[in-house]
């Protein structure tokens, strides 16, 4: 792969550029990312702070996740397009929801959790890590 990566929301009024290859990919099949992606599980491209360079103005949403962490949000405030997730109290570490990346060769999940509230129909693929919760 060659980085860096552009991305953009889907009316493009906030684009990035990811400068490394995310250190995993995870993929999260709990009811909160099944609401967010419109779909069976959401995607999630954990990278530093520092390797991502983003234009445009992001609005902020957060909730209280099971763990009692706060995972905040950070999406378009036009087309509401979700950019990425984060804990306040530890901002350096991004949690890139990486579909919206030009190029999605590198949304490969070598790990699946909260595969407890997975929908029947989807088949974990082999080879991956598996978790109940989240690890
Ligand atoms: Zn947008
Ligand atoms: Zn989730």
């Amino acid at each position: 792969m060659q980085y860096p990566i552009s991305g953009s929301c889907q009316c493009g009024g906030v684009t990035y550029r990811l400068l490394a290859a995310p250190k995993m990919v995870v993929a999260c099949h709990c009811k909160e990312c099944q609401k967010l992606s419109t779909s069976a599980f959401s995607i999630t491209a954990m990278v530093d702070a520092a390797d991502l360079d983003i234009q445009g103005a992001l609005q902020d949403w957060s909730r209280k996740a099971e763990s009692g962490n706060t995972s905040a949000a950070k999406f378009c405030p036009t087309c509401g397009n979700r950019i990425y997730h984060y804990d306040p109290a530890n901002p350096s570490a991004i949690k890139l929801k990486p579909s919206n990346l030009s190029d999605t060769r590198i949304i490969q999940p070598t790990a699946h959790v909260w595969v407890s509230e997975k929908q029947d129909w989807y088949q974990i693929p082999e080879g991956v890590k598996v978790f109940d919760k989240q690890p």
